[in-house]
């Protein structure tokens, strides 16, 4: 399985970054191997100094797909979870300054902790529906579906011109704004719609 990270697709997070607002989406892969659970232990990477969290709303692909269509790419996902894109953001600058590739700084073991818990598409308002992460009990992040620049539907149309979409395969769908810097011994709450979804510690 593959796991599709979409980056920039909320306006006040593209302006912490101090990045642009692209017309179409922008992607990078995360592997099998950044798979995280809660009942695993993260230990804080040796090879950063600014490990960052980025809490996202993740889909799950659930039908082999290419070419979907906007209209039709409800019907390749029926659950939605929540985790975390974390960041070498020490790393991702300086390959920015040299136009590499991110993947030293974003797929790495275990940079992608997920929920164990998926929620059906069936028991949300998804127009509504909103996320939080909390670091240490203090509110961090607050992301509404509305406010992302491409919809989860035309993501999964666009991703699939470039790449087959296969069953299981996830799709983190970017980070809202107060993305930042994570240390030993945080613990990091996500919650969807209030309700609590992950917690995550450091070590
Ligand atoms: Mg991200």
């Amino acid at each position: 399985m593959k796991i599709i990270c979409i980056g920039r697709n909320y306006v006040d997070h593209a302006k912490e970054m101090n990045a642009p607002v692209t017309e179409k989406p922008i992607y990078f892969l995360k592997s099998d191997i950044c798979i995280h659970r809660e009942s695993q232990k993260f230990f804080y990477p040796e090879f950063t100094n600014d490990l960052h969290y980025e809490c996202e709303l993740v889909v799950k692909i659930n039908r082999l797909g290419k070419y979907i269509d906007t209209k039709f790419a409800h019907k390749y996902y029926s659950h939605v979870s929540l985790g975390l894109d974390l960041t070498a953001r020490d790393i991702q600058k300086k390959c920015k300054e040299k136009g590499h590739p991110w993947e030293i700084a974003k797929s790495f073991d275990k940079s992608a902790p997920i929920s164990d818990k998926w929620i059906s598409v069936k028991d949300l308002s998804m127009e509504t529906l909103s996320f939080e992460l909390f670091q240490n009990n203090t509110l961090k992040q607050k992301g509404e579906i509305k406010d992302m620049i491409f919809s989860i539907d035309e993501i999964i149309s666009y991703v699939s011109k470039f790449m087959t979409l296969k069953i299981g395969d996830l799709i983190f769908t970017g980070t809202p704004s107060g993305v930042g810097p994570v240390q030993i011994g945080d613990v990091l709450v996500g919650k969807i719609n209030n309700s609590k979804m992950f917690e995550f510690k450091i070590h």
